[in-house]
């Protein structure tokens, strides 16, 4: 113990320090006694050694009591007591309030004693992860005012509120303006509220799949004729403070409810507006019913307002505000959680809660590397995997907007969209710059989508309503699959969205992009438009995963795909493709030559017509049919040829029909599917005739034609088809089981009814 350490005390007025009150709990003095204890030394103390006045804070330590209860709040109290005593050793301490203390300290051993106390602290006090907040005050040459000097070292510990890692501050002359900027705020809020000084600004939100305006979130201004605007930052803290920020909260709902209304007396397209809460409305007041009161009132609808309450209040007790939460929803409101990865809550405690929407921090987007970008992709796949759609806050690049995209994140917020601005403003501002606006009914049909992960290897299964344990664990986050969102609008196919996977797949089976895909995809002439077209309706009508197979450029591609969502006059999908020959090119075996034989030999014959050139090529023919036909080079000659040997007289003439290849391609082409079916009576040994399928399907390459005809077994036909209504029914069918000779027969009704009708029109 050295004299200087020993000189506070050794210079105090015995007969003072004898009436010091000393605060019952801690032990240390009360802050009255603080006050005049400090102001005795420093009138008597050497002014040559600068002395600072310090501030001791917990950050929520409210929380911990609600938790916690009282008792085991004020042992903790007690303990951060003795912490501050033992690396201040003989200095004056006082406790204030709760967990508020006060010390007197020497400048120069200031330092090492907040090292030291914040060290322990983060040692002893795990629970307090938002930490210490130390504020000093330094004191100056004059004397100084304890309770000032007090004042003033808390404004200092308080300015860094929330900051997270912030661990000290000192005070300077600026902070005086904060405090009279916080008294002027709460002397003066109700004025301000009457007066209409009190303004809401809105910020949109746009849906990254389609780049359309799907919400707004109002921020409140105060729009003071002196001071200008004071930001909500300072107002929101300082009514927090003085626990009158429900006033200002309800005050929003209703001017927020007052300019929906006027929007729709305008006829102006509406989107949802978001609205912030402060966790201390759940306490002060049933803000629920202010807000359905409100919103009722104007005759908002629910779903037209959300509300977002700020991830902080979930740090601790969660039963408290989850009923809010469930109050919320079942009264038809959106919640959406606010600022989420701020703080510590875990992507665990994300479930727990019933939320619509995360809004995650803008932090991510600021620091923007590897790691951050990681951050996010991982929250936007766990959210997606518990049904949770994601919005990330303060997009303000392109770049930005991109990797949201990608990632999956369904909307974005930030300057790069527009600013927070008053209404009319915000909304011609993103007319100006081209924005339309999300119609409502299509809301849950992107929503719907907007869940599908193109991050995942599992984009397809992902159903909310399957999901169980298995689900969630065994889903890497590989991201190595192809995958295309896209949707039909009215006959159109639109692209929605593809990730990096399914550009890299396309461009290794031709020069596609998304772009040249849309393009063929909408282009009746092409090859695969009406298969695909009748895919599209199997999947609207089973509501499941279908596979569709094609050859594009010799490569034999296998689509999966699920319709995620459906309304008038559009639908949206969710596929993946996989080139299954590829997977042979880079040295897998290939299920598919493994399993080509034995697909063939399901066949008679498999070939391909060329009529524009006359020629034939054949994929496969079996024995009886090798041995038994001339081959020739010629279409023509082997058309007759086969007739000749094969087909049963009877139905001779109608082969020719069938197969007359200057009209062919352009038959098969027009047919449902670019697909023909028909049956003909094939000898397969001396006597024996055999009902065969021919499906004939159109393959179209740069501008030419070929026919693939494929002959295989029809199974046990008792009875002609044809022979009711005779050559003229000769229309191709829709069948797709070629088997079901009962379709073929339906077909061959309808066509002979609609021939009579047409016969009686006439
Ligand atoms: P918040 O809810 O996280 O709101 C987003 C804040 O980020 C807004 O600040 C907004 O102007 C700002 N911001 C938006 N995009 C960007 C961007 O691209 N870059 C950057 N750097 N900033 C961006 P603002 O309006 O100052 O609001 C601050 C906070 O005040 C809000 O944070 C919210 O927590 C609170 N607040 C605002 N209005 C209300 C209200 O009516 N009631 C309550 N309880 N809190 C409110
Ligand atoms: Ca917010
Ligand atoms: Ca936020």
């Amino acid at each position: 113990m050295t004299d200087q350490d020993n000189k506070v005390r050794l210079e105090l007025n015995p007969e003072l320090a004898e009436k010091a009150e000393y605060d019952q709990m801690t032990g240390c003095l009360t802050l009255k006694s603080f006050w005049s204890l400090t102001k005795t030394v420093l009138d008597s103390l050497d002014n040559d050694r600068k002395k600072d006045f310090v501030f001791f804070n917990i950050e929520n330590f409210k929380v911990y009591n609600e938790e916690f209860g009282f008792d085991s709040g004020n042992d903790r109290i007690c303990e951060f007591a003795l912490l501050i005593v033992s690396h201040f050793p003989k200095r004056l301490v006082a406790r204030a309030f709760g967990d508020q203390f006060y010390a007197l300290v020497y400048d120069d051993e200031l330092m090492l004693g907040i090292d030291g106390l914040n060290r322990d602290f983060c040692k002893k006090f795990v629970e307090f992860p938002s930490g210490l907040k130390i504020g000093i005050y330094a004191v100056g040459a004059e004397l100084t005012d304890p309770s000032v000097a007090c004042d003033h070292a808390r404004t200092a510990g308080d300015s860094i509120k929330k900051q997270y890692g912030a661990l000290y501050h000192v005070y300077d002359s600026e902070m005086d303006h904060l405090i009279s900027e916080k008294r002027y705020i709460i002397e003066n809020i109700d004025h301000a509220i009457e007066k209409g000084e009190i303004v809401v600004y809105y910020q949109p939100v746009i849906r990254t799949l389609t780049n359309e305006v799907c919400g707004m979130e109002a921020l409140v201004r105060w729009e003071d004729p002196v001071k200008g605007i004071i930001m909500p930052n300072i107002l929101i803290e300082t009514l927090e403070d003085v626990q009158m920020i429900y006033k200002l909260d309800s005050y929003v709902i209703e001017l927020v409810c007052r300019d929906y209304e006027m929007a729709r007396q305008r006829n102006e397209e509406l989107v949802p507006i978001s609205v912030n809460l402060s966790r201390l409305d759940f306490e002060l007041c049933n803000i629920f019913q202010i807000v359905d009161d409100t919103v009722r009132r104007h005759g908002v609808p629910k779903n037209m307002i959300h509300v977002e309450i700020t991830e902080s209040v979930f740090t601790r007790d969660p039963n408290f505000i989850k009923k809010y939460i469930r109050e919320f929803h079942e009264a038809g409101y959106e919640v959406w959680m606010d600022d989420f990865g701020s703080g510590y809550s875990s992507l665990n405690t994300m479930k727990d809660y019933d939320f619509d929407v995360i809004k995650i921090d803008m932090l991510f987007l600021r620091s923007f590397n590897i790691k951050a970008k990681n951050i996010i992709i991982s929250i936007v796949s766990m959210a997606k995997r518990i049904g949770i759609r994601t919005l990330a806050e303060g997009v303000e690049t392109p770049e930005q907007m991109d990797f949201l995209r990608n990632a999956g994140c369904e909307k974005a917020q930030g300057y790069l969209i527009g600013r927070p601005q008053p209404y009319s403003i915000t909304r011609r501002d993103l007319v100006n710059s081209g924005y339309t606006f999300e119609q409502e009914q299509l809301r849950e049909y992107y929503d719907n989508l907007g869940l599908v992960n193109l991050l995942s290897n599992r984009p397809l299964e992902y159903d909310l309503s399957r999901a169980d344990e298995s689900d969630l664990s065994s889903e890497p986050m590989a991201g190595g699959i192809p995958i295309v969102l896209f949707e039909m609008v009215g006959e159109r196919l639109h692209i929605l969205q593809t990730n990096r996977a399914f550009r890299k797949t396309m461009s290794s089976i031709g020069p596609f992009s998304p772009r040249s895909i849309e393009f063929d995809m909408n282009d009746r002439s092409s090859d695969i438009y009406r298969k695909f077209r009748s895919f599209l309706e199997e999947l609207r009508e089973i509501r499941g995963i279908e596979s569709f197979n094609y050859i594009v450029n010799g490569n034999y591609c296998l689509v999966r795909a699920r319709c995620t969502s459906i309304i008038d006059g559009r639908s949206a999908y969710v596929a993946t493709i996989e080139n299954l020959s590829g997977k042979r090119e880079h040295g897998d075996t290939g299920k598919l030559s493994e399993v080509m034989p034995v697909l063939c030999s399901m066949f008679d014959m498999i070939t391909i017509l060329d009529p524009e050139q006359n020629l034939e090529e054949i994929v496969y023919i079996n024995s009886y049919f090798t041995l038994n036909r001339d081959m020739s080079v010629t279409l023509t000659s082997n058309l007759r040829n086969f007739k000749l040997h094969f087909v049963h007289p009877e139905d001779r003439e109608r082969f020719d029909q069938t197969m007359d290849f200057t009209t062919l391609a352009d038959r098969v082409v027009c047919s449902p599917n670019g697909e023909m079916d028909c049956l003909f009576r094939i000898r397969t040994s001396e006597q024996n005739y055999e009902w065969k399928n021919f499906t004939l399907i159109a393959m179209q390459k740069e501008n030419t034609t070929r026919v693939l005809l494929c002959i295989y077994s029809a199974g046990n036909v008792s009875e002609n088809p044809y022979e009711e209504v005779g050559i003229g029914a000769l229309k191709p069918t829709v069948v797709k089981n070629l088997r079901d000779l009962s379709k073929v027969r339906r077909q061959l009704e309808l066509a002979s009814i609609r021939r009579d009708a047409g016969k009686k029109n006439e």
